[in-house]
């Protein structure tokens, strides 16, 4: 990769480049985990759960058919700059979501610390998870945000 340092201080997510863009995700893969929403208007609330799409690493936080994901998996949505206003949803240590808010990256994301590790090493990925397909109620495995 060719990036320019601390390109996300000096870019808006609107002006970065594709290569810029994917260097953002920090390969946590936390938005690969099954949340759910319950209640309406004010008393809408999410739940996260340590419920993975099946095709999740669960040990290193990577899709295990990332070039196929659309395909294999109906649900699996493409980050985009387009619709990132609705990814509301995302984790708040993700930096497509700390950006969009305005807030700074975390010193462990790897285009800080120059080391992908360090998103595991900071306990930032779920533990624990377990694969949908051999789980029959989600309820039972919900996390609070930050687990
Ligand atoms: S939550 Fe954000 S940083 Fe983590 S894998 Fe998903 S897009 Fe990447």
């Amino acid at each position: 990769m060719n990036l320019e340092p601390e390109f996300w201080k000096r870019k808006s997510l609107l002006e970065m480049n594709e290569e810029e863009w994917e260097a953002l995700c920090d390969g946590c893969g936390k938005c690969c985990y099954r949340k759910y929403l319950r209640g309406r208007g004010k008393y809408e609330r999410i739940y996260f759960t340590r419920v993975a799409c099946d095709l999740l690493n669960l040990e290193t936080g990577k899709c295990g058919n990332y070039s196929r994901r659309f395909e294999l998996m109906d649900d699996c949505t493409k980050l985009t700059k387009k619709n990132l206003p609705d990814f509301n949803w995302l984790p708040s240590t993700c930096a497509y979501r700390l950006l969009y808010e305005n807030k700074p990256l975390f010193d462990w994301h790897p285009l800080i610390s120059g080391n992908p590790d360090t998103v595991k090493q900071a306990g930032i990925m779920i533990t624990n998870g377990v694969h949908e397909e051999n789980i029959i109620d989600w309820f039972e495995f919900v996390i609070d945000e930050e687990n």
